[in-house]
């Protein structure tokens, strides 16, 4: 399997839209690794995950290939997520030539806001073929794109049933951990003595440990920890770090030196990982 990280940043970006801390104007200044829009990733070019306001930079950046996209995986219903606009314009006069239709898949306040924004008038078909969204339940499987995809309970905004997913395709698999703090106890539960080829985990708050809501340094390794106590981790298991805010006070360099010792990845936008 591959993952690219489309995107890496928390909810304001970094910089931040309109920050002028000192973390944002030494990544303005500096550039490069520094400069991070909003979350997003995508599974072996085929699957996505979230859909945000950034989705169209990624496209443009990354020759993201939207159009063949079918399936798209989402998280929960904040701004760096999801942006619901974007996907009404895969009909008509926006977008021609379209060969089926793109589902979005997630939790019930996905399916309630895309109700009431696509199908409060049982009239309007506009969208028939072109754009399709389904509720999964925590901890029940679904095959997508061949893919079994597991939604888990996250431990983050606690309006909302918010899930990280596990993703596996033959004998590898992926969790995709973010956002989140440390998981809920059902979470760890339905992951023990499940091997993992990569886990990728929320790094919000960096140097500040949280674990309620996202997390730093110091959660991610406790996760590490309870991970091998339950069987979940191999030799090669790969450990990538994202989702990153300017809070945490730390640019790409400093926060790869600082998490070396543990052999942990930081991600960066368009950064690609096989494993
Ligand atoms: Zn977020
Ligand atoms: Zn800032
Ligand atoms: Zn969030």
């Amino acid at each position: 399997m591959k993952i690219t990280y489309l995107g890496t940043a928390a909810a304001e970006g970094l910089p931040g839209l309109f920050c002028n801390c000192e973390i944002c104007q030494r990544a303005r200044r500096l550039g490069g690794k520094n400069l991070r829009t909003r979350s997003q990733s995508l599974i072996d070019d085929t699957l996505l995950i979230d859909f945000p306001a950034d989705t169209y930079a990624h496209m443009l950046h990354y020759n993201v290939p939207l159009s063949h996209i079918h399936s798209v995986l989402i998280t929960h219903t904040h701004q760096d997520h999801l942006y619901l606009e974007d996907p009404g314009l895969r009909f008509g006069v926006f977008s021609h030539e379209l060969d089926g239709k793109m589902t979005l898949y997630g939790n019930d306040a996905l399916v309630r806001n895309y109700d009431k924004m696509y199908r409060s008038d049982p009239n309007d078909t506009h969208l028939d073929g072109n754009l399709d969204c389904v509720e999964l339940k925590e901890f029940v499987p679904v095959c997508i794109e061949g893919y079994t995809v597991t939604p888990l309970l996250a431990n983050h905004d606690k309006n909302e049933k918010c899930f990280i997913y596990l993703i596996q395709h033959g004998e590898t698999s992926l969790l995709y951990g973010n956002d989140t703090g440390l998981f809920p106890d059902k979470t760890w539960s339905y992951l023990a003595g499940k091997p993992l080829d990569l886990v990728s985990l929320d790094c919000t708050t960096i140097k500040y440990p949280d674990g309620n809501n996202h997390m730093g340094i110091a959660d991610n390794l406790s996760v590490l920890k309870k991970m091998s106590e339950l069987h979940c981790l191999k030799p090669t298991t790969k450990v990538v770090l994202t989702h990153f805010s300017h809070n945490g006070e730390m640019l790409h360099d400093e926060l790869q030196q600082e998490v070396e010792p543990y052999h942990f990845v930081v991600a960066y936008d368009g950064m690609s990982v096989n494993f």
